[in-house]
């Protein structure tokens, strides 16, 4: 009896074997390459994931996950999230926080919508205010990034005018919120990319100061344990500009984080 339950788990221990072993050769011949890397026919259509691809790509997420960092999704499980920041970005396929900034599961609180905004607290829509309190009110994180990005779609439709939305009425009641931000940029006198990247900057600085319509928000603040932070992330060429607040304009991440660093660490 206890021969043929040995040979069992034996001919147990190598099917699995064997199961894993084709599954490996499979997810190798199918795993989720790069964009540049996959074979794409032409042009940007091509580049669409499909849900079989994204289901495969979980796959892989799983066994690196449970492979490397299975202790540490353990401890986040069990002990609950601890964010670092509440980054409030664009909803953009494109602009994707966690990859931007190298983060892993449970350093960012995450809200997106279109054009990365935050309504004032008296708008109609409660959805991106419950996430926002949840976060600092409860949560209690040090840090609230507002994000946008040059080529933001949603600024540029409201620099074009919404009647080129008027058959899709929410997003054309949502991206009206957008309105003053374009209104500061037009009134610099700049035209083309240089008012589509002004009114983007601009429109950060406005979802910050609404950002202080929320009492939990004035409270952490008043309190000296929440930090604003202003960024705007280029498509283009991948670099991220931050809000100095001094200099009243947005500066090179890099050059701003030198000048924090040394700022907190003086050279002798
Ligand atoms: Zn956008």
């Amino acid at each position: 009896m206890r021969d043929g339950r040995l040979l069992w788990l034996e001919l147990l221990r190598r099917r699995r074997a064997l199961l894993r072993r084709e599954h490996g050769r499979a997810l190798r011949r199918t795993q989720v390459l790069p964009a540049r890397e996959r074979d794409v026919p032409r042009g940007l259509p091509g580049l669409r994931l499909m849900v079989e691809e994204l289901l495969r790509g979980h796959d892989a997420f799983k066994r690196q996950y449970l492979g490397d960092e299975r202790a540490f999704l353990q401890r986040l499980a069990s002990e609950g999230q601890s964010p670092a920041a509440l980054y409030v970005g664009c909803s953009d396929s494109r602009v994707v926080p966690e990859v931007l900034t190298k983060s892993s599961p449970g350093d960012l609180f995450v809200i997106r919508n279109v054009a990365n905004l935050v309504p004032r607290l008296e708008h109609a829509d409660a959805s991106v205010g419950a996430a926002l309190e949840y976060a600092v009110g409860h949560l209690h994180v040090p840090h609230l990034i507002v994000c946008g990005h040059y080529g933001c779609g949603g600024v540029r439709a409201v620099i074009d005018g919404l009647d080129h939305v008027a058959e899709l009425p929410s997003l054309r009641e949502w991206l009206e919120l957008v309105g003053p931000a374009v209104a500061r940029a037009r009134s610099s006198g700049l035209t083309g990319d240089a008012l589509w990247r002004r009114a983007v900057e601009e429109n950060v600085v406005d979802q910050l100061e609404q950002v202080t319509t929320f009492p939990s928000v004035t409270a952490a603040l008043g309190s000296g344990r929440l930090e604003l932070h202003g960024w705007v992330y280029d498509l283009f060429s991948l670099e991220l500009s931050v809000l100095d607040r001094q200099a009243g304009r947005f500066v090179d991440a890099a050059d701003f984080l030198e000048a924090v660093v040394s700022r907190r660490f003086p050279p002798r």
